[in-house]
């Protein structure tokens, strides 16, 4: 149940987005991460990006995040839509 309302969650901040802010390049809901800045147990902001973008970024968000006293939760496409094996 969670698992779907993840998965919805992220398609609705996909299909909004369109296109990664970051570089530009059009988000695929498998391979996209949203971002949500968390203080206090509030939501403050929620980014959407590319999984390419959001992995050079990672270390320095959570970084940045622990500074203010904040944390990072993500929800990755690549784990909610995981590649069926063949
Ligand atoms: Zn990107």
């Amino acid at each position: 149940m969670i698992d779907t309302i993840n998965r919805n969650t992220l398609r609705y901040h996909v299909s909004h987005a369109l296109f990664c802010p970051l570089c530009n390049t059009v988000l695929d809901v498998r391979s996209a991460v949203s971002v949500d800045l968390m203080k206090n147990g509030e939501l403050k902001k929620t980014s959407i990006m590319c999984a390419r973008c959001y992995d050079a970024r990672a270390e320095r968000l959570n970084t940045l995040a622990g500074q203010f006293g904040a944390t990072i939760e993500t929800l990755d496409g690549r784990t909610l839509y995981p590649r069926k094996k063949r």
